[in-house]
């Protein structure tokens, strides 16, 4: 079969249907144009002769808003028939993780020569947050393997480490990214999985926890020290399979939330890894895990502001149906006003994660941006789905509506990719920086 054939073939039904649906856009051309001409002109002449690009923060192309519709759709005929029971029995359907890779979801930025959907940051986020909606748990496992794995292949990768990886993460091997251990979280370079060259290879013990999605991947990413003289700067990313000798997933965490996503421990036992299976360059782990966790950041941004707008949808519908004293109770006025609120806070967090988004996909500075953004944005969903089981009384305690889920899916959101104390952290160091170059 040509490699061509193969790449058109995981290109996949998603895209196509967008193709499709770009096609229904085009014959419905007139209506699109009266839509898209109340956006100002796209750029604006300032005084000082500068041209800018004058769209709204959370404007999307016609392109970006068919991808956000056909995975809205995807999303609710493919994954929610599985989500209760994915969440109950905690386990990622097999035919869930089929339907995100056969619809190119797992490989959104990989580029098309590897088989990727060549599509862009921008677009990861709406796929991220469109999952999130009915799935946050199924969100973050495509979370991590685009804004992280993905990312470290096609911005570090040897030609011969992209041609080996990017088309099977493309198309059918799930990746992992490993820096926690038990004595390293918020303060992750103390970490003491090691690395100890051997001729040509390095020989890798350690052991990392909480890794995502660590039982169905194929590769870990794994951050070992491999010259702890020169502490954090001797931490270097090691490209691991699954399948080497040494290599141990242990058993999964039994969690409050997301619990369809694995989280398990991952024990490298002398595993002997050839230097060639370094990523980038050595000593420049601590770089990368960096500058990747700051798109993983607004990768989980976008993933808890679609568990908000999911679960906000459900509540507010449950609200225009309920009566009480004879009238709806979405037309108390003390509802409309907390429903108003929760909504307002919901779009400012879309408008900040959609300038962050942006801003990474430009290649602009985003530190503050992803650390403001992913802290925002898990308020919001802990606001919307504390208030979301408010509104709906004794119904929304139970288990016969979807909210108490959200409730307990978001909580991760102060947690992983940074706590929300090392957000502030970041925000105030940022904010610090600034003043002194102001000065
Ligand atoms: C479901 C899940 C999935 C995960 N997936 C991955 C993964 O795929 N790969 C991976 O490598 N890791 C993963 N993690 C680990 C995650 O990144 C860490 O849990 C997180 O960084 C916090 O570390 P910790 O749990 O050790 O908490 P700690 O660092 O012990 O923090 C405990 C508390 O102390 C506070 N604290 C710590 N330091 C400071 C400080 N300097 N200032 C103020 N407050 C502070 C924290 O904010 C927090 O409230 C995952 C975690 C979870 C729960």
């Amino acid at each position: 079969m040509s490699s061509g054939f193969c790449r058109l073939q995981r290109c996949v039904s998603l895209i196509s249907s967008v193709r499709q649906a770009r096609c229904v856009h085009q014959t419905a051309q007139s209506t699109s144009r009266l839509r898209y001409s109340t956006v100002p002109n796209a750029s604006q002449q300032y005084e000082d002769g500068y041209n800018a690009p004058q769209l709204p923060a959370d404007f999307l192309s016609p392109d970006e808003q068919m991808m956000k519709d056909s995975v809205a759709r995807l999303a609710a005929e493919k994954i929610q028939p599985y989500v209760a029971d994915m969440d109950r029995d905690s386990h990622m359907a097999p035919e869930v993780i089929q339907t995100l890779f056969d619809n190119g979801l797992m490989g959104v930025e990989i580029p098309s020569d590897y088989g990727g959907a060549n599509s862009s940051f921008f677009v990861s986020n709406i796929v991220i947050e469109e999952l999130a909606k009915v799935d946050p748990a199924v969100s973050v496992f495509c979370d991590v393997q685009n804004t992280l794995i993905n990312m470290l292949f096609v911005k570090l990768g040897s030609e011969e480490q992209k041609e080996k990886y990017l088309p099977r993460l493309a198309s059918n091997m799930v990746g992992s990214f490993c820096l926690s251990e038990a004595e390293s979280g918020s303060d992750a370079f103390a970490l003491r999985t090691s690395a100890v060259q051997d001729g040509d290879n390095y020989i890798i013990n350690g052991t990392k926890i909480w890794i995502t999605n660590a039982e169905h991947a194929g590769v870990f990413l794994v951050m070992a020290n491999a010259k702890p003289a020169d502490g954090y700067k001797g931490i270097t990313c090691f490209i691991v399979d699954k399948d080497m000798e040494g290599v141990s997933v242990g058993r999964k965490e039994d969690k409050l939330g997301i619990r369809a996503s694995s989280t398990c421990s991952v024990t490298f036992d002398n595993v002997r890894v050839p230097s060639s299976n370094i990523l980038g360059e050595f000593g420049k782990g601590y770089k990368y895990a960096i500058e990747m966790l700051n798109g993983g950041r607004i990768g989980i941004a976008a993933q808890m502001l679609g568990l908000a707008q999911g679960c906000y949808n459900h509540a507010v519908a449950y609200t225009r149906d309920r009566k009480q004293f004879g009238q709806r109770i979405c037309d108390f006025q003390g509802m409309q006003h907390q429903i108003a609120h929760v909504a307002t806070q919901i779009q400012l967090g879309r408008v900040m994660m959609c300038n962050a988004a942006r801003r990474h996909t430009m290649g602009l500075p985003v530190v503050k941006e992803a650390a403001m953004i992913k802290y925002f944005a898990s308020e919001v969903a802990t606001l919307t789905t504390s208030k979301s089981i408010e509104w709906m009384g004794g119904v929304g305690f139970t288990k016969d509506y979807p909210v108490e889920k959200y409730f307990r899916d978001c909580k991760v959101g102060t947690i992983y990719e940074g706590t929300s104390n090392i957000q502030l952290n970041t925000i105030a160091k940022c904010l610090e920086q600034e003043e002194n170059s102001a000065n």
